[in-house]
Formats: structure tokens, sequence, C-alpha cells
């Protein structure tokens, strides 16, 4: 296979080329034929119309025919008037070396035909007989057709260098303008070539491109502004999660130092490794929530099977009672039995991180409510808390990693909801939040149906 665009086009043009003109070669040949062929053959019809209108006027004097090249021998121009199977008149041109036309059969049709001349020239011969006084007279008139075929000759070996003089000129200039329409395809590929992690911010302009190239350059930039802005999110998840790392690493070594500056009683080094356990044991569950993170974003595949949501529900409240009951929050659930395709295991954490939320930002005496429904063909689950609310500009970043609202309290590290859309996300749907400051927050939690639902 060619592997070359420009040896490609150059080949499909100049196999289209050659074929057109060959076309058109062949058809001005052919009509070149035609014509020439079709005046001599006017020419000979008047030749025997004039012989035979001598011969009906009972003229056997044909000699006002016999002028010209009629009277030169072997001319190639010759007439002759047969009756009977004789001749009874002939032009000059055969008379003068005993020459005879074929003798045809009479036809009172005209017959053109080709034939050799007494001069061994091609000639074309027009016959037709004509009754005059009861008798019948077959009158032949002949051209010469070398000079006519000269012609043709000559156009057509015109044709054969002019041609494929035209298919290498046009191939040349199809070669040199596809070479410089390749020359941005080729400027393109280096400058994406040229392009790293360093200069992810450099952007091509879609001005120095022709019409053709430009939505690929767009498609090209468009990709760049992804990639980097995914950059600049790992980056600053990078120096985020470290940040986060950093304070219980400095709170272990501080607790470090403090206790070795002097000799301390068993009990305070028991404290302070109770303590140090503490922060480490914190620490260990921001690791994992980060190893989570990257897990979902690599999108590794999860196990997955037919999960109950109402169940799911139920394992929350379980888990989530004895937090529920130290903050004096009712929780409660309720709902239709659903089945849901997923991994029941990640969906109890993202359900848990939600529910956790509500409960921790709550206020005493309030409620956190989980309903298990459907809407508009999605299987939808409503966490509707009586919680302190969200602020409007909030909104949207409270699912954004290690955010943690102005009512941010406790251990969380801002990872709870990141990880919850992630996990849902993962799962082909999606969360969304209405809420009220001081009233409460309202989480939607929309999932596709598993495909064997009976619904
Ligand atoms: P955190 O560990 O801080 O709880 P999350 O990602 O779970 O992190 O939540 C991010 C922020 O969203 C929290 O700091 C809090 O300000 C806000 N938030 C989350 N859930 C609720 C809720 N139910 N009511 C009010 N604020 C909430």
């Amino acid at each position: 296979m060619l592997r070359s665009i420009r040896l490609r086009l150059l080949l499909l043009y100049g196999f289209t080329f050659s074929i057109a003109l060959g076309g058109l070669g062949l058809f001005l040949h052919y009509e070149l034929e035609a014509i020439i062929v079709g005046a001599v053959d006017n020419h000979l019809h008047s030749e025997v119309q004039l012989v035979a209108s001598l011969l009906k006027e009972g003229d056997m004097d044909f000699s006002e025919v016999g002028s010209g090249d009629y009277g030169v021998p072997l001319s190639g121009h010759y007439y002759q008037v047969v009756s009977d199977g004789k001749v009874i008149a002939r032009s000059p041109s055969l008379s003068i070396v005993d020459a005879y036309l074929p003798i045809p059969e009479p036809s009172f049709e005209p017959i053109y035909r080709m034939d050799v001349g007494p001069g061994k020239e091609r000639i074309r011969v027009l016959s037709q007989s004509f009754r005059v006084g009861g008798r019948v007279f077959t009158v032949q008139a002949s051209e010469s057709m070398e000079d006519p075929y000269a012609i043709l000759n000559s156009f057509r070996r015109n044709l054969f260098v002019l041609f494929p003089s035209m298919v290498l000129v046009m191939g040349v200039l199809i070669w040199v303008i596809t070479g410089q329409g390749l020359k941005r395809l080729l400027y393109l590929s280096e400058r994406i070539r040229g392009i790293s992690d360093r200069n992810l911010g450099e952007r091509l302009d879609e001005g120095r491109f022709d019409r053709e190239l430009r939505s690929l350059v767009r498609g090209f930039n468009t990709m760049l502004s992804r990639l980097e802005g995914a950059f600049e999110r790992q980056k600053e998840f990078f120096s985020n999660a470290s940040h986060t790392l950093k304070t219980p690493v400095s709170i272990i070594k501080s607790y470090c130092d403090v206790v070795l500056s002097r000799e301390r009683r068993n009990e305070e080094y028991r404290e302070a490794l109770l303590q140090i356990s503490k922060v480490a044991k914190g620490m260990a569950r921001i690791i994992d929530q980060i190893l989570d993170l990257s897990r979902l974003d690599s999108r590794e595949f999860l196990k997955s099977s037919n999960i109950d949501l109402l169940g799911i529900a139920e394992d929350v409240v379980r888990l989530l009672s004895p937090s529920a009951i130290e903050k004096g929050v009712t929780l409660s659930f309720n709902g239709k039995r659903i089945e849901v395709e997923g991994n029941r295991e990640r969906l109890l954490e993202a359900l848990t991180n939600i529910v956790d939320n509500s409960i921790k930002y709550n206020r005493p005496k309030g409620s956190v409510d989980i309903r298990v429904d459907s809407r508009d063909g999605w299987a939808l689950i409503t966490v509707s808390d009586t919680g302190i609310g969200i602020a409007d500009d909030e909104r949207e970043r409270i699912f954004d990693r290690f955010y943690r609202g102005s009512g941010g309290e406790g251990e969380g590290k801002g990872l709870g909801l990141s990880i919850a859309r992630a996990i849902i996300e993962h799962h082909g749907g999606r969360i969304e939040v209405e809420s009220e400051v001081g009233k409460g927050s309202r989480f939607f939690i929309f999932l596709p149906f598993s495909s064997s639902r009976g619904d």
C-alpha cells in the first residue's frame, strides 16, 4: 500500500486525467474522421449526381466532369459508368492508364465503401444505379483518402505528444501544490511534537492554517486546554494533599520532640503514644481517601452486581446511628425497593459520606431522612437534612477536592463529597444539591436503573 498522501494524490490525478484525456482524444479523433469522410462523401455524391444528370439528358460526353484531378492518371479521383457489367465510360485518370474500378452489383441506393484504387491508394467509392431509357446504369465516383488520412494521422501524432505533455505538466503542478498544502500539515505535526507538560499553555493560531486544517487545529487547542486543566487540577490536588498531610506529620513530630525533651513517666509516654496513634489513624484515613480518588480517576474497574438501594440506605442508617444519636439527630429511611447495577461497597461509601455530612452539619434535635424512589427514568436517593444549609456560592464547590466550607468542622478534610461524586459518576449517575441556609439541604443522587429491571 502507498503510504504517501502526495504520491497517492498524484497517482489518482494521473490515472483520472489520463483516462479523461484519452477519452477526449478518441472522441476528437472519431469526430474529425466523421467530418472528413462526410465531406468526401458529399463531394462524391455531387459527382455521381452530375454524371447521372448527364446520363438522363442522354449525353455521353462527360468531359465537364473529367477536368482537374479526374484528368491526372492515378490521382485517386476517378469515375466510371457501368451498364450490363461493362464499363461504358470512365474518367481520363483511369483511361490513360487503362484501369478500372471494381464493378459492383447494381443498387439504386447509394453505396459508400472504402477500397484500394488502381494506384494502390486508399479510396472512398460511391456507387449508385439509375434507370435511364429502360437501361440500368451504375455510376461510380471515387476520391483518394490519402490526404484526409494524412491529416488524421498528423492529428493523432499531435495528440500523442500533446496529451502526455499535459499529464506531465499537470502532474508537476499537482506535486508542487500538494507539497505546499502538506507543508502546513507538517508544520502542525512539528508543533504538536513540540508540546510537552512544560508548554501546555501554548495554543496554535488557527488563522495561520488553511481552512481545511482549522477544525483540526481547533480540536487540538481544545484538547490542550482540557489537558492543561487536568494537569492543573492534578497539581492542585498534590499540593492540597501534601498540605493536608503536613499538619498531622508536624503534630506527630512536635509530640515526639516534647516527649523526648526530658525523661518522662510511663503514663506520659503512654498518653503521647495514644495521641500519636490517633493522629496517625486520621492520616491513614486521608491517605485511603486519596488512593480511593486516584483509583476512581483512573476508571479502575469496579465489580458490579444488581444491588438494592433501599438495602444500602438501611445499612447506612445502621452504620451512622451511633453518631446520629451522639449528635441528637433523628436518622430515618423509607421508599421503594429499587435495583441498580453497581458496586455495593462503593455506593455504600458514597451514601455514607453524604449522610455523615447531613448529621455533622445538623442542629441538635434535627433530622436526616433518606428516601429511595424513581424520577424521570432514574433511580433516585434523596438525603434531606435540617442542618445549617449551604450558601449559594458554595453549592458547586463543596464537591471539589479538599474544599471545606465555612461550616466545615472536625476531622473532615474536604474529600468526602468529591469521593461520593466520583463514585456516582463512575456508575453513570449524577449528584445535585438544593439548600437553604439555616433551614437544611437536600442531596439528590440519580443512578441509572439496572438493565434487568422489570419496572
Ligand atoms: P468535609 O470533610 O469537610 O465534610 P466534604 O467533601 O464531605 O468534606 O464536604 C465539603 C463541605 O461541604 C463541608 O466542609 C461543608 O462545608 C459542606 N457540606 C457538605 N455537606 C453538607 C450538609 N449536609 N450541610 C451543610 N454543609 C455541608
